[in-house]
């Protein structure tokens, strides 16, 4: 009661003020939109409500309508919300208010002393008379089970099967079951049933068949790590770098714990000390041989040749040769040999079955690099890397060792699935926040995840695309302790051998990777 009193006065006060400015001479009790008419009201803005749409049953609400009155300098005119008049779809509203009450569209405005407002536009559904209609965004693909395959939903709110634009609030069920999010991935497979449902309505509901994730059968490559007039390593240091080869290998190693690339694969490939020796004795380090060279310092030439002194038959070993003293080009780099294929892949020479290996198929890890934290990337990172070289994967950038070419238009790895980028521009920017941040060709921004890139890479990434090309390697392969080469699981029975040196050994230019 108090209030209403106050605010009369203030009413009263203003329309004496503006008989002061007018000049009138008496106080005349007409209504107050007349008023304004003789002032200096410019225009009338309506306040937008807070949303457009609203639901019978649900938003039983008295929506407050406020206008703002300005005069011909744009300034706001103190207005109470009593003297103005709301019309909803040229209907008076008494009150200054809207009440959702029932269905339709309603076109709202204030009027004051001849002026008319702007319109907000209001509109009021009947969930009775909504359907969903639920679908999958690019459905195309068939659809795996394996926590990285997502599926994106749209849900149609229908009336009288014409689309609305509408924010209508529901969640997804699947298999009946609630879900906080408006995705789905998931690991197990099976038959999915999809709806979603709100204020009381549910969607038509989807079936998705969710396919097994791609397994291959595990290839477990026995390695032998040939270390030349070195001692560093060690039967057990030996069991954790190929264990940690084989978790890159198995989509488990993941030092940073940084997110992964969202084609981040499971290869199937294992890495394991080599138990036998060329003899048909258990070694007494398992994937260790240490042998001696009368050279002190190697260039990559020198390596080359030496290798052939100790290259062990590659249908039953994965020979990994440690080399001290990288003299040359090569002295801050590992290195690798692509594998020769029987059946051709981008990138890779193709050989006849049963050629007898020409150069020396394998990995030459620095002696540098056998450090347990190498600024380019630890032991272990290093040598997945280089036995995906060996198992047919290229650099995701376009080059090798310190040389690097600009963005081309052919895809240097061969794999679309995993960006490309030009080293030279990564290179040129020492922003340490920057490190793992790379813009790729094709000018979109990333973080590095992959294993075949150089520093600094999260290194905990092989992509779909690079998967199919070890998995080529691994049915095609030839000199790998693969099954196709007759090796099960690497534990090939008796004695093996020596690879013979080629009476015409000619160098091949291994792939290099710089690690500083
Ligand atoms: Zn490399």
């Amino acid at each position: 009661m108090k209030y209403k009193i106050q605010f009369s006065n203030r009413i009263l006060g203003f329309l004496l003020g503006l008989c002061f400015l007018t000049g009138c001479e008496k106080v005349v009790p007409l209504a107050t939109d007349d008023f304004y008419r003789f002032d200096k009201l410019n225009k009338l803005s309506i306040k937008k409500p807070a949303q457009i749409d609203y639901f019978l049953g649900t938003d039983n609400v008295r929506i407050p309508l406020n206008v703002t009155a300005y005069d011909q300098q744009g300034k706001v005119i103190d207005t109470p919300q009593e003297v103005v008049s709301f019309y909803s779809n040229n209907v008076k509203i008494s009150g200054e208010t809207f009440s959702v009450d029932k269905e339709g569209n309603f076109a709202i405005v204030g009027k004051l002393a001849g002026q008319v407002s702007d319109t907000i536009f209001i509109r009021v559904w009947d969930p009775a008379s909504l359907t969903l209609s639920l679908s999958v965004l690019d459905s195309s693909n068939a659809f795996y089970a394996n926590g990285t395959d997502t599926l994106k939903f749209k849900v149609d709110v229908m009336k009288e099967n014409r689309i609305v634009d509408i924010k209508f609030p529901y969640n997804l069920f699947v298999n009946g079951k609630e879900q906080t999010s408006e995705t789905f991935s998931t690991t197990v497979p099976g038959t999915y049933k999809f709806q979603a449902k709100g204020l009381g309505i549910s969607s038509n509901e989807l079936t998705i068949n969710v396919l097994p994730k791609t397994t291959y059968a595990v290839v477990r490559l026995p390695v032998i790590f040939h270390e030349i007039n070195t001692t560093i390593l060690t039967a057990d240091r030996i069991r954790k770098l190929t264990e940690d080869m084989t978790r890159a290998y198995r989509n488990q190693y993941n030092l940073n714990q940084a997110q992964k690339d969202p084609n981040a694969e499971d290869l199937f490939v294992e890495f394991y000390p080599a138990e036998i020796g060329l003899d048909g004795n258990r070694l007494s380090a398992p994937g260790l041989h240490r042998t001696s060279s009368p050279k002190t310092s190697f260039t990559s030439a020198d390596a080359y040749s030496d290798s052939f002194n100790s290259f062990w038959d590659p249908a039953n070993y994965l020979n990994i040769w440690v080399y001290p003293n990288i003299t040359g080009d090569y002295a801050n780099s590992s290195w690798a040999y692509y594998p020769n294929v029987t059946v051709p892949m981008d990138g890779l020479p193709t050989s006849l079955e049963g050629t007898k290996p020409f150069y020396p198929y394998g990995i030459f890890l620095n002696g540098n690099h056998v450090s347990i934290n190498y600024e380019g990337g630890r032991t272990e990172e290093i040598l997945a890397h280089e036995a995906g070289h060996a198992l047919g994967l290229f650099h995701v950038f376009d080059g090798n060792n310190t040389n690097f070419n600009t963005c081309t238009s052919v895809d240097p790895d061969y794999c679309f699935d995993t960006p490309y980028y030009n080293r030279n521009n990564y290179a040129s920017n020492t922003d340490p926040t920057q490190r793992y941040k790379r813009i790729s060709c094709a000018g979109v921004a990333y973080i590095s995840t992959n294993f075949m890139d150089y520093y600094y890479t999260e290194n905990n990434s092989f992509t779909t695309e690079q998967m199919k090309r070890v998995r080529h390697t691994i049915n095609y392969g030839l000199w790998l302790p693969s099954p196709r080469n007759g090796s099960r699981s690497g534990r090939k029975n008796g004695r093996s051998s020596l690879v013979e040196r080629p009476a015409d050994l000619r160098y091949i230019e291994p792939v290099i990777c710089s690690m500083r």
